[in-house]
C-alpha cells in the first residue's frame, strides 16, 4: 500500500515538472505582464528548486509517519496477545487451585495425596504471585519510578546465594545442574532485583526445554567485568528472533515452538535491571533446538572503592 502511494506520488511530480517544463515559456509571459517587478529570469527556476526541495520533505515526512504507524500496529498486536495470554495465566491457576480445594472440602482425600495437591496448589500460587509481580514490576519500569537499593556484595557470594534460591524455588534437580568458574571480584548490586533477573532467566531454560533439561551456569571475573552465562540444552532461538526477544511482549511463534504459557515481560524486566546496574544482556543460540546461552555482563565495583564502602 505504501509503495503504490509512493509510486503514484512520484509519478505525480514526475508529471508536475514535465508541464512546468513544457510550460515554462507562458508561465514566464504570464508573470512578467502580471507582476514584472518580481518575475526575474532566475524566478520560476528557483520555484522549481524550492518545490522540489518541499516536495521530497513532504515525501520524508511520509515516510517517518509510516515507520511509526508500522511501529505501533506491531506493539498494539503484541499487546493484544499480550492481553490475552495474560489472562489465560491467570485462568488456569486460579482454576486449577479451586478444583483442588473443591475436592479437599468435598471428599476424604487420603494424606499423601493431600501433601500432592498443597504442593500443586503452593506451584499455582507462586505462577500467580510471578505473574502479577512482571505486571507490577512492567508498569513502575515504564513511569522510571524503579527504586534500586544498591549495596556492595562479594559477587561469589551473592550469584551462590541467588542460585541457590533459584534452584530450589524451581526445583532443578542436583544432577542437572552446573556452574563453572569461580570469582573473587565485587559489584554493586540490588539483590532483589536481581533475584528476579536469576529467576526469570532459570525459568525460561525450564519452560524453553522440552527434554533432557541441562543448566549450565558459568561465572567469569574480567576486564572489569562479572560476567554471568546461563547456558541450556533447549528449543534454542533463531538468528532472527535473537534480536526481538528482549523487547516488551515479544514472543517467539513457530512450529518448533511448544505450546508454552508466557506474557514476553520476562526478558524485557531482565534487561531492564541488568541496564539500571550499568550493565548489558546478550543471547547466543546456535539455532533451533540447539540451545541458548543468556550473558550478562556487570560491571565490577573496585576494590577500593568496595573496602572504602565497608569501612564507611
Ligand atoms: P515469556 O517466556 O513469558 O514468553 P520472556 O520475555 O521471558 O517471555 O521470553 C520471550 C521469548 O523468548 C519467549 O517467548 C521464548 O520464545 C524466548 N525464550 C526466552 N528464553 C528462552 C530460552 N531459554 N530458550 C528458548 N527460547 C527462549
Amino acid at each position: 500500500m505504501f509503495i503504490l502511494a509512493q509510486i503514484a506520488w512520484l509519478s505525480l511530480v514526475g508529471l508536475w515538472i514535465y508541464w512546468y517544463v513544457s510550460n515554462y515559456v507562458i508561465l514566464q509571459l504570464v508573470g512578467e505582464q502580471g507582476l514584472p517587478q518580481i518575475v526575474s529570469k532566475s524566478t520560476n527556476l528557483l520555484a522549481l528548486v524550492w518545490g522540489l526541495i518541499l516536495l521530497v520533505l513532504v515525501l520524508g515526512g511520509m515516510y517517518f509517519v509510516f515507520i511509526y504507524l508500522t511501529k505501533q500496529i506491531n506493539i498494539t498486536r503484541m499487546y493484544d496477545s499480550f492481553i490475552a495470554n495474560v489472562s489465560h495465566e491467570l485462568k488456569s491457576p486460579l482454576a486449577s487451585i479451586q478444583l483442588y480445594l473443591e475436592t479437599l472440602g468435598m471428599r476424604e482425600v487420603p494424606k499423601e495425596k493431600q501433601r500432592e495437591f498443597l504442593d500443586s496448589m503452593t506451584r499455582d500460587a507462586n505462577r500467580l504471585q510471578n505473574l502479577i509481580n512482571s505486571i507490577l514490576d512492567i508498569s513502575v519500569m515504564e513511569q522510571k519510578k524503579m527504586a534500586f537499593n544498591f549495596k556492595s556484595y562479594s559477587a561469589g557470594e551473592l550469584v551462590h546465594e541467588l542460585l541457590e534460591s533459584s534452584l530450589e524455588q524451581f526445583r532443578i534437580p542436583k544432577e542437572a545442574f552446573s556452574l563453572k568458574g569461580t570469582i573473587s571480584c565485587q559489584i554493586r548490586a540490588d539483590r532483589n532485583a536481581l533475584k528476579i533477573v536469576f529467576d526469570n532467566l532459570i525459568d525460561n531454560t525450564l519452560k524453553y526445554t522440552v527434554s533432557d533439561y541441562r543448566l549450565i551456569v558459568s561465572m567469569a571475573c574480567k576486564n572489569k567485568k562479572l560476567i554471568l552465562e546461563f547456558t541450556d540444552k533447549g528449543i534454542g532461538i533463531s538468528a532472527k528472533d535473537q534480536k526481538n526477544v528482549f523487547k516488551k511482549f515479544h514472543r517467539i511463534s513457530g512450529n518448533h515452538i511448544p505450546n508454552i504459557r508466557g506474557t514476553g515481560l520476562g526478558l524485557f524486566i531482565v534487561r531492564e535491571i541488568v541496564k539500571a546496574h550499568g550493565g548489558k544482556i546478550s543471547v547466543y543460540s546456535a539455532g533451533e533446538n540447539r540451545g541458548s546461552t543468556f550473558r550478562i555482563e556487570l560491571p565490577i565495583h573496585q576494590k577500593k572503592e568496595w573496602e572504602d564502602s565497608k569501612s564507611s
